[in-house]
């Protein structure tokens, strides 16, 4: 067994079940990438067990904070049907749902979505792409499923030193799974979509915002960074007569409009735009366009706290001219999914947002991920999407 010895002091955070042990943090010891490790305090303590990342600035990400839980094929499978029997429990309108969600179901690095009867999985970290087969066969039996597909393309795997890799890990047949949401359809595509294929985080926020525009009677709806129609297809539900859906990636938009049609809409209702949504809202406002809700779900500005202050920028950018576009008494649903912006640094960002703009807005809601992603009290790192409903005041 690999000893880890942190430095005076840096015991804290594990002491507090945090489960990072940052490279600055270790006085000395070493392992091979993945390979299981006990941290110990200074003096001797055990802290946890983990798995190490050579390559990685977390150079450990903890397993178990109990010195006499061994970390082997029962410990996967433990942690594995702990967070399906969670999901089970949890109230959740979708025949599709985060099975794992890294940390907080105490398996770093691991990202896993249930989409019907096929398993999307992201090994993000060196210690769960070591016990890939492990938590693989975990996972079919937790859930009785056959099929897993692996997307492990994402670009932290760089940071870990690890390749990239996608396909079939256990199963095969077609990537493409027709999933139900709010009684809406949706076809997913786990081996061409972002992510998993998905957004299942936005689940609950979707049917808040189909609500708010038939409450609000909003009429024109403009879906910012609208991936294959999510918020579209909510704005259809809630009554709008026309919804736009703006995103940078061609294929996406198809499948928006794939699912108006799908979904017995109107086509005539929806119009796609392939663009830059900043440059596209400029337009929008030099024609004088204006609009009685927009939707601002953009990808991760910032990855890290360090890239904050610029990605705060893109952000204000971006509310501030949704808020120009806005009629008076209009609804704007604004996110930020980046782990660096947390909720009151958002807040703030969307605030002055509004001062540029000149309008007086109202928080509405505050909203985040749904609840099959959940944070944990000790993994505030976690909590990463983060959302305002605004009215803007008549
Ligand atoms: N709201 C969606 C998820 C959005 S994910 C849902 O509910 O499913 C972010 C989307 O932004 C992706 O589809 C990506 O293609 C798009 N995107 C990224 N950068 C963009 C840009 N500069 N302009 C327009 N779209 C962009």
């Amino acid at each position: 067994m690999k000893l880890i010895r942190l430095r005076e002091g840096k015991e804290r955070s594990l002491l507090k079940r945090h489960p990072w042990v940052f490279a600055g943090s270790i006085s000395k010891g070493g392992a091979d990438s993945g390979e299981t490790v006990r941290v110990e305090s200074h003096d001797g303590r055990f802290l946890a067990w983990g798995a190490y990342s050579p390559a990685s600035n977390i150079r450990v990400r903890a397993w178990s904070f109990i010195e006499s839980e061994r970390i082997d094929a029962a410990f996967f499978a433990r942690r594995v049907q702990r967070a399906v029997a969670l999901r089970a429990r949890l109230p959740i309108d979708s025949d599709s749902v985060r099975l794992i969600h890294g940390e907080a179901d105490g398996l770093p690095g691991l990202v896993v979505d249930r989409y019907v009867d096929t398993l999307c999985a992201q090994f993000l970290f060196a210690g769960s792409e070591r016990w890939k087969a492990v938590i693989a066969d975990s996972l079919l039996v937790a859930t009785g499923l056959q099929r897993l597909y692996e997307r492990s393309d994402a670009g932290v795997r760089a940071l870990e030193g690890l390749p990239t890799h996608s396909g079939w890990c256990r199963g095969d047949g077609a990537t493409e799974i027709t999933l139900r949401e709010h009684g809406w359809q949706l076809q997913v595509d786990v081996d061409a979509g972002h992510k998993t294929g998905y957004y299942l985080d936005q689940r609950d926020n979707r049917q808040h915002f189909a609500a708010a525009v038939r409450h609000f009677g909003c009429a024109e709806v403009l879906n910012c960074y609208s991936y294959t129609g999510g918020f579209t297809l909510a704005a259809l539900a809630g009554g709008a007569q026309r919804a736009i859906s703006v995103d940078s990636s061609a294929p996406a938009l198809a499948l928006a409009q794939r699912h108006v049609q799908m979904n017995g809409y109107d086509a005539a209702r929806h119009e796609t735009v392939a663009a830059d949504v900043n440059q596209h809202l400029r337009a929008c406002l030099a024609a004088g366009q204006r609009f009685d809700a927009i939707v601002l779900d953009p990808p991760k500005f910032a990855a890290t706290a360090a890239q904050a202050e610029r990605a705060a920028r893109a952000y204000k950018d971006i509310n501030r001219l949704a808020l120009q576009l806005l009629r008076p008494g209009g609804l704007l649903f604004s996110f930020s999914c980046s782990g660096g912006i947390g909720p009151d640094l958002f807040h703030k960002i969307v605030a002055g947002a509004g001062h540029d703009a000149g309008v007086d807005a109202l928080i509405l809601q505050r909203m985040a991920a749904a609840c099959d992603h959940p944070t944990t009290l000790e993994f505030p790192e976690g909590d990463y999407l983060t959302g305002l409903a605004l009215l803007v005041r008549a």
